[in-house]
């Protein structure tokens, strides 16, 4: 049987779970084309900002593809070759395909909004993560009059899990330094008129009222307009503030306009029911338009979804039609507390917080062998600081009294 040449490019949770369950498949020659050496585990980024370990957001792909057959190359596609083909990167290397897989994930939109690209921090990568906590330091130790006021823009899931962190990380790091005690001003912005809009009204209020518990002031219906080094606009007042957090939009990311692919609304890509987009490219994750897309849980599916059709139809049987998979929503607001919500059913609190670290290792284990996800797991109970000061406090803290996050 020939063997088949499968393309994909994108080394996120659709990507690797497709490359994961091609690579074990003989049929299948396996290329994973994609823009980093590392998997970067999204959901636990606002923990490497707020004093977590900066492993437990990142992961090599030396290790999750140890042992198996496949060919991994660092770079960045850009353009689609379809007559013959093939993919081109930035720096003009060309990857041949007979199927090809696409799950390059979404760009950060700051909707056109004067200032914000060039004044706001981000949280979508570990480089952004490790940005924001050294300006978080730095602001509160060299600054004699430190500005207190941090606002957060988004209350979509990231910006609650930052916000509900953020608060208890500034206490530490004053704590640590022995910084008499200041009032801290951690606010979150939203346009809508509540939290999380796109999930049941009960688990907004919840939600805020958590918030509201741990000192972070919520704004509903307020618009961004504009941003200064030294001021934010929101609805026609000027909130002063030197650490403004956007969380608030992402977009498709542009290889798919670029390279004429059909888009729908929000951007995402038109696939059929087998997630293909056109004959042997397909598009998983963020990148398609499905009705759950912009999840991981969604991209792990897909991936998974794609590669048994792929294994399918190499054995000669029809492929199967796609079926979204309902998510289930966890999000976490401060410590040992998340919401976790399932279609109607919702809890809130402890056990909420039980079942994202269940659901964190679930995730890990789906990459690595068990004690690998159970090391990688607990990376998340420790702390990480380039401070002296604080690495020494928090070495000290952690032999004392289990961790907290
Ligand atoms: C801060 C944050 C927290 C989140 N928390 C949660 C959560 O708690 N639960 C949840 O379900 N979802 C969460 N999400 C969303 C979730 O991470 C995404 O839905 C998921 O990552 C989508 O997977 P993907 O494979 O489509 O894309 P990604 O995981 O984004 O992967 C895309 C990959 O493509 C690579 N790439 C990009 N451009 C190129 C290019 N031109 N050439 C080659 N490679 C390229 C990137 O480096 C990356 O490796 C969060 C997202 C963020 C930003």
């Amino acid at each position: 049987m020939k063997t088949e040449k499968v393309l994909i490019v994108g080394g996120g949770f659709g990507g690797i779970k497709a490359a994961l369950e091609l690579a074990r498949h003989g049929n299948f020659r396996v290329t994973l084309l994609t823009a980093h050496d590392n998997f970067r585990y999204y959901p636990t980024l606002y923990r490497t900002a707020t004093g977590g370990k900066r492993a437990n957001s990142s992961i090599p792909l030396s290790e999750i593809f140890k042992d198996l057959r496949i060919s991994i190359h660092k770079g960045v596609a850009t353009t689609l070759d379809r007559q013959n083909k093939q993919i081109t990167t930035a720096t003009g290397e060309t990857y041949g395909y007979d199927t090809l897989i696409l799950g390059l994930g979404v760009i950060t939109n700051y909707f056109s909004i004067p200032g914000l690209s060039d004044f706001a921090y981000g949280i979508k990568s570990n480089e952004d993560a490790l940005k924001l906590k050294a300006h978080l330091h730095k602001q509160l130790l060299d600054d004699q009059q430190p500005d207190l006021n941090y606002l957060i823009v988004g209350g979509g899931p990231t910006g609650i899990e930052l916000a509900g962190a953020l608060p208890g990380y500034l206490r530490t790091i004053m704590k640590n330094h022995d910084i008499r005690k200041k009032s801290i001003n951690v606010r979150l912005i939203e346009a809508a008129p509540r939290l999380l809009p796109r999930l049941p009204r009960s688990v907004s209020r919840t939600v805020r009222r958590r918030l509201k518990h741990l000192g972070v002031k919520v704004h509903l219906g307020k618009v961004v307009q504009g941003q200064t080094a030294d001021n934010l606009m929101v609805s026609g007042k000027r909130l002063r503030s030197h650490t403004v957090i956007w969380t608030a939009g992402v977009t498709n990311h542009p290889f798919f306009a670029e390279n004429h692919f059909v888009i729908m609304h929000r951007g995402k890509v038109a696939t059929d029911v087998y997630l293909q987009a056109e004959d042997n490219i397909f598009v998983v994750g963020d990148n398609a338009n499905t009705p759950y897309s912009g999840l991981a849980e969604t991209a792990v599916y897909d991936g998974a979804f794609v590669a048994a059709n792929l294994k399918r139809r190499a054995r000669g049987r029809d492929m199967k039609a796609y079926k979204p998979k309902s998510p289930i929503s966890v999000i976490p607001a401060g410590p040992h507390w998340a919401a976790v919500i399932y279609r109607k059913f919702h809890v809130s609190g402890f056990i909420g917080w039980l079942l994202r670290e269940a659901a964190d290792f679930v995730a890990f284990k789906d990459l690595e062998s068990w004690p690998k996800a159970a090391l990688q797991w607990a990376t998340g109970l420790d702390g990480e600081e380039s401070c002296p000061e604080c690495s020494d406090k928090s070495d000290r803290l952690t032999e004392a009294q289990p961790a907290t996050k």
